[in-house]
């Protein structure tokens, strides 16, 4: 059985995961209503990504025989003064990300629960790749900055990601 502050902080973090969500469909917004369809592309691609965090963490829950509770999702900013400032945005959030599975990490190992670290250990490897790759973009629009071709390349190379969806329930 898992302690209620555990709990309580894995329903905080399925909060997390799906204001991520939020936040990204607010960037897809933005690209769209900037004709970057490609970097709309990618953000879709994010939203799906969270979408399956929060599941995941769902999933974990009533496994254990936990309680969900699902808050209310904070609203999230709506425009950005350039693609680089959102990426900026999508990459400061990542970070914060990080530091929420880190001390989740840490409640878990607090608590005891071994099981509940254990499986947190995929979300610490995760946020590396989710850092990662926000911060590419970030280096590869400054890269671009002031120069419309590097842009419209990217912008078209960013609209070949293609969404991750789990195969199975644990991915
Ligand atoms: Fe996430």
């Amino acid at each position: 059985m898992m302690k209620a502050d555990l709990e309580k902080a894995f329903n905080k973090q399925i909060n997390e995961e799906l204001f991520s969500a939020y936040l990204y469909a607010a960037m897809v917004n933005y690209f769209e209503s900037e004709n970057l369809k490609g970097f709309a592309n990618w953000m879709k691609a994010q939203v799906v990504e969270e979408l399956n965090h929060a599941n995941k963490l769902i999933a974990y829950l009533h496994e254990r025989g936990a309680t969900v509770n699902l808050a209310a999702i904070a609203e999230p900013t709506a425009a950005w003064k350039n693609p680089l400032a959102a990426f900026e945005a999508a990459y400061k959030h990542e970070c914060h990300i990080s530091d929420c599975i880190n001390k989740l990490y840490s409640a878990a190992t607090k608590a005891n629960d071994h099981a509940a670290a254990s499986f947190l250990t995929w979300f610490i490897n995760e946020q590396v790749e989710e850092e990662a790759s926000a911060d590419e973009a970030v280096q590869q629009l400054k890269l671009a900055e002031g120069a419309p071709g590097a842009m419209f390349m990217l912008n078209r190379e960013m609209g070949a990601r293609q969404p991750a969806f789990p195969t199975t329930t644990s991915a």
